[in-house]
């Protein structure tokens, strides 16, 4: 199976500590190497920050084999305008792409000009697309409020019911199943390898958001899903200084993107682009340290006396555990938790925890905490926020790459006041 090739063979030499003649190059390698030009300009080691807008043409006949080869040709090797292309955005696409395990993939200004500008690039008038419940609010709302608005209807089925999915495509009008995995706050795990086979049955295409596995934890392609999109701002830029978003897939479909990227110009700039190179440069040990902390909290979390509910894919009392366990490398480093308290206490147990920061967010090197009925939905009353799955007791944990003793220590003095 593609999956053993790609990624248990792949990681083979790490798992078991012996030398592998044959291995594919590890994740670790990847994030270093991967897609940069080992010759660069200047003989710099790092890959340059070329902040341009445009780019120049000798003379009149240069413009033209620009304009031949890039119209009727190959495509042109060089850069014409800044929001086409750029060589610093270039590269660490080519290095996102070799993560994932795909042909291609293209670099958005954000998470959420990545999700809106792929939705808006593929769905005709009149089509219809599926998403999973428990998603990313702003994704949601713009499927129901945009799409809706240009005459794109879409269904929400619960998380884990995949009859429902199937029960949810409309002939000739369904055009993409969309599901997060893991979600947010509730870490569910999706079973891909169902969802990519749902889609190819019906003709329909796949898009997992995978922003909370990084492809150091999942790799969603391997399963046969068809897009994969991450909010590079969390895992992968991994720094809190920058926001990105990427789209990886198939050469001739994200080829489309690019083109679309071109006109609807959510095109990051370069020194963005570089400094999410330089962020992935550790992404494989930032990801690794934290899947290791978050297991040692959650296990710590369900044996206190003061939580009441611990979610967490690497827990067996997880309702995903099996899933997570078949697919996933690792269980990455966000942990939802009930303490036992209400609104405010459960806000005076967050002020009394010394490491982590109060802020929307996940994935850097900080651990960040924040109470999801407030930051999310305070909008709301507590019963609409009951309606939506939200408890006012429930805190999101994003866990940094700090030592983990220390953040067990701070969890232990902070919850002895609960
Ligand atoms: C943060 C996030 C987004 C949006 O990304 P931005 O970079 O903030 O625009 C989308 N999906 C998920 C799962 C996220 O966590």
């Amino acid at each position: 199976m593609l999956r053993q090739n790609g990624f248990a063979v792949q990681n083979g030499h790490s798992q078991n500590g012996t030398y592998d003649r044959m291995a594919k190059q590890g994740s670790s390698t990847l994030a270093v190497h991967a897609g940069e030009q080992r010759r660069k300009a200047y003989h710099a080691l790092h890959t340059p920050i070329v902040q341009t807008a445009t780019y120049t043409f000798a003379n009149t006949q240069e413009l033209i084999d620009f304009m031949e080869s890039s119209i009727w040709g190959e495509g042109a090797e060089r850069e014409e305008y800044g929001r086409y292309g750029n060589p610093t955005v270039d590269s660490v696409e080519r290095k996102l792409a070799k993560l994932d395990n795909a042909d291609a993939a293209v670099l958005y200004a954000s998470g959420m000009t990545a999700v809106t500008s792929l939705l808006l690039s593929v769905l005709p008038a009149g089509s219809h697309i599926i998403m999973t419940d428990d998603c990313y609010r702003r994704t949601r709302q713009f499927a129901l409020t945009f799409l809706q608005r240009l005459g794109i209807e879409t269904s929400v089925v619960p998380m884990g019911d995949y009859e429902a999915i199937e029960a949810a495509i409309l002939k000739r009008k369904t055009r993409f199943i969309i599901s997060e995995s893991p979600t947010n706050p509730y870490l569910r795990v999706a079973d891909l390898e169902r969802i990519a086979d749902i889609g190819r049955r019906h003709k329909v295409q796949t898009l997992i958001d995978s922003t909370f596995a990084t492809p150091i934890n999942q790799r969603p392609l391997d399963w046969g899903i068809d897009y994969v999109l991450h909010s590079a701002t969390k895992y992968l830029g991994g720094h809190n200084d920058l926001l990105a978003g990427v789209v990886v897939g198939q050469a001739d479909r994200i080829a489309a993107l690019r083109d679309a990227r071109g006109i609807l110009g959510g095109i990051p700039d370069p020194h963005t682009a570089f400094l999410l190179e330089r962020g992935l440069k550790t992404l494989a040990l930032r990801v690794e340290q934290q899947n290791r902390t978050a297991l040692a909290v959650a296990r710590f979390l369900e044996a206190h006396p003061r939580i009441e509910r611990v979610w967490y894919p690497g827990l067996e009392s997880h309702p995903d555990y099996a899933t997570a366990t078949a697919q996933m490398k690792g269980f990455g480093g966000v942990i939802s938790f009930e303490v036992a308290g209400d609104l405010r206490s459960t806000g005076n147990f967050i002020d009394r925890m010394q490491i982590p920061y109060i802020a929307p967010s996940l994935g850097g090197v900080e651990s960040l905490i924040e109470q999801p009925a407030i930051v999310s939905y305070y909008d709301k009353t507590t019963e609409e926020r009951l309606a939506l799955g939200i408890k006012d007791n429930l805190v999101r944990f994003s866990i940094g790459i700090e030592d983990t003793n220390d953040i067990l220590n701070d969890l232990d003095q902070a919850l002895a006041g609960l």
